[in-house]
C-alpha cells in the first residue's frame, strides 16, 4: 500500500508536498519520495529510505524547485526495501518529463512487463509501476491524458495515479475504483492526495473524488475530465475503511471514523459481550471501532493497553522470544483497569494472529479475569492482490482454521468477528460496490500469474 500526493501552480510545490506526505505516512513506511517539476531547469526527483521526517530535511526539499509537485509513501514488504524501488518513478522520454506515483497493484504486470523486455525495454527496478512509465513513453498520442490512457488500456488491477507528463498534472483511477483518490484546491492550487487529512494539513479544501475510471489532467490550459477506458463495476477496498486509512479522512466520500463507529456498533449487536465490565482497543486502528462497540453495549470505554508511538513497523525479531518482546516493546497493559475484571477487547482484524496472541498473554498478566476478544471485520481467509500486503494464505490463521479452534490459539474466553453482511451494511455507500475478496474469496479478477513476485516486487 501507498500514499500519494500532487500539487499543480504552486510557488512551494515541493515544500507542500513534504507536507502532505506527513499525512500520508501511515499509508507507507518503507521509503518516500518527492518529484518536482521546474518549467526553466527540468524535473528533479529526493527518495529517501524510511520516514518521511527521517529522510528528507528542510534542505534537501528546499532545492526541489519548480511548480510542479508528486509525493509518495511507500509500504513496507518484504523483498524490495530498496532506494531503486522508492516512487516516484522519474524518466525522461522523448518530448520531456514522465514522474509516476501509484498505490495499488496492477495484475497483469508481469504479462505487461515480459512484452516489453521481449521489446528491448530496460527496467531499473522491480515495481510494477515502472510498465506504466514504459508504456506511456510509448503511446503515440500527443495530448498527455490521451498518452496516460493509451497507457492504462489493457492493464489490469488496482491504481490510482498521479502523474506528471511533460507539463502537465494528472491523476488517475482504475475502473473499479479500488483505492482512494480525493482532489482539492489550496488557493488556486488544484492538489491530489490519496486521503482528505493530507488536504487538511496543508490547508486545502476538498472538492470531489477522482472518480473510478477518470483521468483528471491539469495544466496552463485549464482542467480537463475524460473517461477513456472500458468500465466495470465498482470494487472499492472495504478493507481501507476498516484498517488502512486514518479515521481523520473521508475517502470514496465517506467518513472513516463514522465507518468504524458503526463497524463497531454493528460488531455489539451481533456478538455482544453480556457480564463484561469494560471495552478496550487496540490502539490505534480499533480506537474508533472500540468506540461504537461501547456506545452499542453500554460498557465503558478504557485505555488498557497503551501503545509506545516510536516503535517502527520494522521492528523484526527472528525468534519466538524476540516476537515477544515485539508485542511487549509496542504495547504496555494497564493493571488499574483490567485487575480482577472481564473484559472485551476490540480489534480491527486478525491476520496471523501472533501480535493478538502476545497480546491476551499481557492482559491476562495485568490480572484480567476473562477477555472476550471482538473483531470488527469477517475472518481473513485469503491473500489481497490489489495493494495490500496480506501475507500468503497458508499464513492466515483463519484460512487455516475454524473459529472456536482460533479461540483456543489465541487463549480468549469468547471470539466473535462481525460478519460479511455486517461489515457491508455498515460502511458509507455499502453494501454494493466494495472489494472483499480478502474476506469472501470473490476476487474481482482472475489471480495474478505470479502472485508472489506481484506482491513482493511492488507492494505497493
Ligand atoms: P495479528 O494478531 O494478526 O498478528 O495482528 C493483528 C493486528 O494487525 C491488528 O491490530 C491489525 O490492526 C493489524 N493489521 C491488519 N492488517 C495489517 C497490515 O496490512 N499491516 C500491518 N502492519 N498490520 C495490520
Ligand atoms: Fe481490500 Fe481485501 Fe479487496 Fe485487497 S482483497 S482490495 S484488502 S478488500
Ligand atoms: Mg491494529
Amino acid at each position: 500500500m501507498c500514499g500519494i500526493f500532487g500539487i499543480y501552480a504552486h510557488p512551494h510545490a515541493a515544500e507542500i508536498s513534504h507536507l502532505g506526505l506527513y499525512s500520508l505516512q501511515h499509508r507507507g513506511q518503507e521509503s518516500a519520495g518527492i518529484v518536482a517539476l521546474d518549467t526553466l531547469t527540468g524535473a528533479r526527483a529526493s527518495k529517501t529510505m524510511g520516514l518521511v521526517s527521517e529522510g528528507f530535511n528542510a534542505m534537501d526539499v528546499a532545492k526541489l524547485s519548480g511548480d510542479i509537485a508528486i509525493g509518495h509513501t511507500r509500504y513496507s514488504t518484504a523483498g524490495s526495501s530498496t532506494i531503486e524501488n522508492a516512487q516516484p518513478v522519474l524518466a525522461r522520454v522523448r518530448d520531456g518529463n514522465v514522474a509516476l506515483a501509484h498505490n495499488g497493484n496492477l495484475t497483469n504486470a508481469t504479462e505487461l512487463k515480459r512484452e516489453l523486455v521481449d521489446s528491448g525495454a530496460i527496467f531499473t527496478s522491480t515495481m510494477d509501476s515502472e510498465v506504466l512509465v514504459h508504456r506511456i513513453a510509448r503511446s503515440p498520442s500527443a495530448r498527455p491524458e490521451e498518452r496516460l490512457a493509451d497507457a492504462l488500456l489493457d492493464v489490469e488491477g488496482a491504481y490510482s495515479l498521479v502523474v506528471i507528463i511533460g507539463e502537465t498534472l494528472l491523476a488517475a483511477r482504475d475502473p473499479r475504483g479500488w483505492r482512494p483518490l480525493v482532489m482539492g484546491m489550496l488557493g488556486e492550487s488544484h492538489v491530489f492526495a490519496s486521503e482528505t487529512c493530507a488536504l487538511d494539513i496543508i490547508g486545502a479544501t476538498a472538492i470531489r473524488e477522482v472518480e473510478r475510471g477518470e483521468i483528471i489532467a491539469v495544466d496552463r490550459d485549464g482542467m480537463r475530465s475524460s473517461f477513456p477506458l472500458p468500465p466495470r463495476e465498482s470494487r472499492k477496498c472495504v478493507f481501507e475503511y476498516v484498517y488502512f486509512a486514518r479515521p481523520d479522512s473521508r475517502v470514496f466520500g465517506g467518513s472513516v471514523d463514522r465507518a468504524r463507529r458503526a463497524l463497531g456498533r454493528r460488531l455489539a449487536m451481533e456478538c455482544p459481550a453480556p457480564g463484561a465490565d469494560l471495552v478496550f482497543s487496540v490502539p490505534d486502528s480499533s480506537n474508533s471501532a472500540a468506540l461504537g462497540f461501547a456506545e452499542e453495549s453500554k460498557l465503558p470505554f478504557e485505555l488498557a493497553l497503551i501503545r509506545n508511538h516510536y516503535v517502527g513497523r520494522t521492528f523484526i525479531q527472528p525468534t519466538q522470544a524476540g516476537r515477544d518482546a515485539k508485542v511487549k516493546v509496542k504495547y504496555n497493559a494497564v493493571r488499574e483497569v483490567l485487575d480482577g475484571r472481564s473484559v472485551v477487547m476490540v480489534d480491527d482484524s486478525i491476520v496471523r494472529g501472533t501480535t493478538t496472541k502476545g497480546l491476551v498473554t499481557m492482559i491476562r498478566g495485568a490480572g484480567a479475569r476473562e477477555v472476550h476478544m471482538r473483531v470488527s471485520s469477517p475472518p481473513i481467509t485469503g491473500p489481497c492482490y490489489y495493494g495490500i500486503d496480506t501475507p500468503n494464505r497458508d499464513e492466515l490463521i483463519a484460512a487455516n482454521i475454524a473459529v472456536d479452534e482460533i479461540a483456543g490459539t489465541l487463549g480468549v474466553d469468547s471470539l466473535g468477528y462481525l460478519s460479511l453482511e455486517g461489515m457491508l451494511a455498515s460502511v458509507p455507500g455499502g453494501p454494493e460496490g466494495f472489494c472483499h475478496a480478502c474476506f469472501s474469496g470473490d476476487y474481482p479478477t482472475p489471480p495474478p500469474t505470479d502472485p508472489q513476485k506481484l506482491r513482493f516486487g511492488c507492494g505497493c
